[in-house]
């Protein structure tokens, strides 16, 4: 990510311009969504979006400041009373419509995703919006069939907006990660300060556009594109700010608590993950390995979810090893553009960087092999954040390579001797978000799964649900998104005690009076 100090351009130059001589330069925006309206930042520095299959410049925004950050802030806190008291019923009809808004914009979504991402093209518009838009719909309807009260006992339990929500979301699949928090959250009765990531807030800036059309009153939803360090930070240390829910990495996960910790703020983190494939010794080797290598490429290698480590029986480790590279032949990489692409390149230099150096470490550290791929660039892509799809067979799990989040298409091959000690290394990193189990035998699947210390484990190839919990143990996070208890992190809870007949009002002081003077009572009654 780019950075610039430049001077800013009036505003009513507009995003699209060209050159002295002509040739189109990227956009300019120069503005954030705050208060039901596109307003000026007065940020000096600007971001540059580069689209990672060319290098090139997409667009330059605002690269956020503490003063847009507390704009946005206090737009939310105005609008929260009204749109808190606001009945779900309501709420949801015109949460509905955000949704329509984004149905409409699918396919400028989907190229938008492409190019900021780099994400191919068919994956984009398929999974990225796809899933975004179930999502969505499915967000909406959770709050609109949810009881937001309660009788227990004697006492009205009331859950009710938690306030202003500051949420956070990162780059890789980032359509989604954002809609499932904004949703949740509006449809609670939060007012929201959406930032993306600096790395991506293009989708960020149409997302706003759809829910500008949905006409929600203003400051109900603002968006403020930033860094973490200044627009995040400003963001979760406001006083106005109730909730914080970030979606990132264990290292801003961590930054985040601290900096909540100082005003009791409401964090809910969605960490990262080293997330295991387990085979075990009954299942359909060929068919397991299969689907663990097409989980693990899923967005060049990009996603929290990654099974980034398939277990398998050491006497069946090679055979597994050449079914995990037959199944890579058949991904093609290349540019996110062409229909016939399934892995793009990585998101950005740093990321390229970062993928490079882990598969260099692969090499030199625990012994292991590298049996496919490597750390050079794929054969005639020389332009684009492109990685060759990797395989280690023989880690160690204790390496670098079997205990960090790579966050690219490297697969580590771990080999174990029996189930105890395969279940001792799923659960043995600092992670615990997602996992996998494969048997010929669903009961021992299921019971395997059990053995999990993370918040999701797909049994026997068990698909994504969005109305289960999704979260992580350990480092992974705290608190859980989608469903109820999505949006019920959004929630707090009230507990109104009803008077219980007989009308007569008394405190604690009374209350013990009365009880040892039962006669002075019915004498005061009288
Ligand atoms: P990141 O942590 O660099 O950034 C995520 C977001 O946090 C960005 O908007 C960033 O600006 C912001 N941020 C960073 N530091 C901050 C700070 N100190 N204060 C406030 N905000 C701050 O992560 P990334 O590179 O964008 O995303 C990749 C990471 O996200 C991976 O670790 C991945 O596993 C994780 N992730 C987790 C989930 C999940 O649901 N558990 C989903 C997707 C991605």
């Amino acid at each position: 990510m780019t950075v610039l100090t430049v001077p800013p351009v009036p505003q009513d130059s507009g995003p699209r311009r060209t050159d002295p001589g002509g040739t189109p330069l990227p956009p300019r925006y120069e503005d954030q969504w705050i208060g039901g309206a596109w307003t000026a930042s007065d940020a000096e520095g600007r971001l540059v979006v580069t689209d990672p299959s060319t290098e090139r410049a997409l667009a330059t925004v605002p690269a956020g400041s503490v003063r847009d950050a507390d704009l946005a802030a206090r737009a939310a806190a105005g609008a929260f009373e009204r749109w808190a008291a606001t009945p779900p019923r309501e709420r949801a009809a015109l949460l509905r419509r955000v949704v329509e808004a984004m149905e409409v914009r699918a396919d400028r979504f989907a190229d938008v995703i492409t190019a900021e991402v780099g994400a191919p093209a068919r994956m984009a518009r398929q999974t990225h919006v796809g899933l975004s838009l179930g999502m969505a719909a499915h967000c909406v309807e959770t709050a609109a069939s949810y009881a937001f009260e309660q009788r227990v006992g004697h006492s009205l339990v009331v859950r009710e907006a938690a306030g202003v929500a500051a949420c956070i979301t990162p780059w890789n699949t980032p359509l989604l990660l954002t809609v499932q928090k904004i949703l949740p959250a509006l449809a609670a009765g939060c007012t929201v300060v959406h930032k993306p990531s600096e790395i991506t807030p293009l989708h960020a800036r149409l997302l706003a556009e759809a829910i500008a059309e949905a006409d929600l009153p203003p400051g109900v939803f603002n968006m403020v594109v930033g860094t973490g360090p200044t627009v995040g930070t400003a963001l979760v240390t406001h006083p106005l700010v109730d909730v914080v829910s970030l979606t990132g990495s264990t290292r801003a996960g961590r930054e985040v608590s601290a900096l909540g910790a100082d005003r009791i703020k409401r964090v809910h983190l969605e960490l990262g993950g080293k997330n295991a494939s387990l085979v075990l010794d009954d299942a359909d080797l060929a068919a397991s390995v299969a689907a663990t290598v097409d989980q693990m490429l899923f967005n060049t290698g990009q996603t929290c979810l990654q099974w980034s480590r398939l277990l398998v029986p050491r006497d069946r480790q090679d055979e597994a090893v050449r079914l995990a590279g037959q199944a890579m032949d058949g991904y093609v990489t290349g540019d996110p553009r062409d229909p016939a692409t399934d892995l793009g390149p990585l998101v950005s230099a740093d990321a390229h960087a970062r993928v490079t150096e882990y598969i260099r470490r692969g090499t030199e550290e625990g012994g292991a092999r590298l049996v496919r791929g490597g750390a050079g660039r794929p054969a005639g892509l020389t332009t684009g954040y492109y990685v060759q799809p990797t395989i280690f067979a023989d880690v160690d799990p204790l390496t670098t390579i079997g205990q960090e989040e790579i966050f690219g298409p490297v697969l580590s091959v771990i080999p174990y001797d029996d189930e105890d000690e395969a279940v001792r290394i799923v659960n043995g990193t600092r992670y615990g978000l997602h996992g996998a189990v494969w048997s010929g035998d669903g009961a021992r699947a299921e019971r395997v799964a059990r053995r999990f210390r993370s918040g999701l484990v797909d049994v026997n190839g068990g698909q994504f649900n969005p109305a289960a919990p999704f979260g992580g143990f350990k480092q992974s996070g705290i608190g859980r998104e989608c469903g109820t208890a999505g949006l019920e992190a959004f929630l707090e809870t009230k507990s109104m005690q009803l008077p219980q007949g007989g009308g007569q009002v008394v405190g604690p002081r009374l209350r013990s009076t009365a009880a040892a003077r039962p006669a002075d009572t019915e004498r005061n009654d009288g």
